[in-house]
């Protein structure tokens, strides 16, 4: 049963693919050139369910989170408001100061913000800069060996090149020694045995320029980085790589560098990629675009276990994120029994208490009281639910934190109470009638109907007058389930309540 989990099948590739391996490593990539958002967080949390099923087979398992710190900047973040960056384009992100002031360098502002946020997931991982990984010679070797084996590497690689990019094109990228950037750079000669370059500073990438400086230097020490097609791949060779993710745009990517690295002396590792989020139009979700829900935003009105839940579910199936989403993941995730084969994947930083409640009667619940103060709604929670224990007392505090801030986002800027006509009046007055004398959660139900086809109204719309009247929108829980919970006093109350404000 449990090997028709995703995460122990990759677990299950990995160890056939290399059996002799005594540890594996996981990678991860991270580009520094701007803020990192959960998107690299998610990957995080998929490569973590890999690497507990690898545990659970009684091996070892290390997560590589590496930070691509030695790429040029190729354009300032439209986020970050520091245009005096526009003189460091071209250079190294980790040879550039930091916008903020407070790390030593561009990269390592968003390096430590990755760490932070990935700390908070308890996952255990190692950190890796490739600009100390360049600078302390962990690639030289392999430098020297892609300039040996150039020829393999341009029969790879310049045919997924356009036509006009394919001359001159080098694996390498030297960084000038006189102005530091690294994207201005063309290697124009080179030297197998001594692992030193001849190039010009004399290319134009975006709003970088080159000095036009000449020189000869070594590939080593950090004086020189894989360009981009070369990169991943020669990463995988000099690592060793067992396993990585990444998303459905970089297949290509992966193909080429599968190839990269074999000519590098490397072995690659299993991979596999994963489906993008689309946004509630269908449309694929945009890093640069920062509007509506995503995966960024999730943990405003959703639990991290919700959001380990949409990284466990199949990666390979697209999923769109909407406000409809995260209520249904956190019902579903709140559900969940713990005998469940992905319970303690998905609550792998602790377990949870089982509640009486979801959290779609949460929502509905702050929905009918109109209240955001989350005391208030805690006494609420108390009378209908009964006395908690201290564990379920905080937990619900956190659901309900996040129940307001979905009220509050998405519910109260559309709510709207109607004005009722004489006979909705006459009906509602009926239907107070009912709630009062009947707590029967199926009498109050079938009652409901009776009261719409006795008056020859659609029941349909009189469920939905009944929506807009206490929680204001036009759906909404079962009725006798939702007065039962609540309480028909208090149920009563919201209406009175609400037909007031409509008057007003
Ligand atoms: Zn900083
Ligand atoms: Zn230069």
């Amino acid at each position: 049963m449990a090997a028709q989990l995703w995460p122990v099948q990759q677990a299950e590739k990995i160890i056939q693919k290399f059996p002799q391996a005594d540890k594996y490593l996981l990678e991860t990539g991270f580009g520094p050139s701007g803020h990192p958002h959960m998107g690299t967080v998610g990957e995080v949390i998929r490569t973590h369910f890999v690497a507990m099923a690898l545990r659970d087979m009684g091996k070892e398992a290390v997560i590589q989170v590496f930070s691509d710190d030695m790429d040029g900047l190729r354009k300032i973040p439209t986020n970050i408001k520091a245009p005096w960056l526009e003189e460091h384009l071209g250079k190294p992100v980790s040879a550039i100061p930091d916008p903020y002031g407070c790390c030593d360098s561009f990269s390592g502002h968003m390096n430590n913000q990755l760490r932070q946020m990935l700390d908070a997931t308890d996952i255990d991982y190692e950190f890796v800069s490739a600009a100390q990984q360049y600078k302390s010679g962990t690639y030289n070797q392999v430098l020297q060996l892609a300039m040996q084996r150039l020829k393999s590497i341009l029969e790879v690689i310049l045919p997924t090149m356009r036509e006009e990019n394919r001359q001159g094109w080098f694996p390498i990228l030297p960084v000038c020694e006189n102005c530091g950037l690294v994207n201005t750079t063309r290697v124009v000669g080179y030297n197998v045995d001594t692992a030193t370059v001849d190039y010009q500073c004399d290319q134009q990438l975006k709003g970088a320029v080159g000095c036009g400086h000449k020189g000869t230097q070594p590939v080593g020490d950090g004086r020189s980085k894989f360009g981009w097609k070369a990169d991943w791949g020669a990463r995988w060779a000099v690592f060793g790589i067992h396993y990585e993710m990444y998303g459905k745009d970089l297949i290509e990517s992966a193909k080429l560098s599968r190839q990269i690295t074999k000519i590098l002396d490397g072995k690659p590792p299993v991979d596999m990629f994963y489906e993008m989020f689309l946004d509630e139009e269908g449309k694929k979700i945009s890093k640069s675009v920062g509007q509506g829900l995503s995966v960024d935003n999730w943990t405003r009105w959703g639990t991290a276990e919700a959001l380990n839940y949409l990284m466990f579910r199949n990666p390979r199936q697209q999923k769109k994120l909407s406000r409809e989403t995260v209520i249904q993941y956190m019902d579903e995730v709140l559900q969940m029994s713990a005998e469940a084969p992905e319970y303690r994947f998905i609550y792998f930083a602790g377990s949870r208490p089982s509640l009486p409640m979801s959290y779609s009667d949460l929502i509905n619940i702050v929905s009918a009281v109109g209240v955001t103060d989350i005391g208030v709604l805690k006494s609420f929670a108390r009378d209908i639910y009964g006395q908690l224990s201290g564990e379920q007392e905080q937990y619900l505090e956190l659901l309900l934190q996040l129940a307001v801030n979905f009220y509050s986002d998405f519910i109260l800027p559309e709510r709207k109470f109607p004005r009722l006509s004489p006979q909705q009046s006459e009906l509602i007055d009926r239907f107070i009638n009912l709630i009062g004398s009947e707590t029967d959660t199926d009498a109050i139900q079938t009652g409901t109907y009776t009261i719409a086809k006795e008056a020859g109204v659609p029941p349909k719309d009189f469920f939905r007058l009944l929506y807009e009247v206490i929680l204001g929108k036009p759906s909404g829980p079962r009725i006798g389930g939702f007065v039962a919970q609540m309480g028909a006093e208090r149920i009563t109350e919201i209406i009175r309540r609400n037909l007031q404000h409509a008057q007003q």
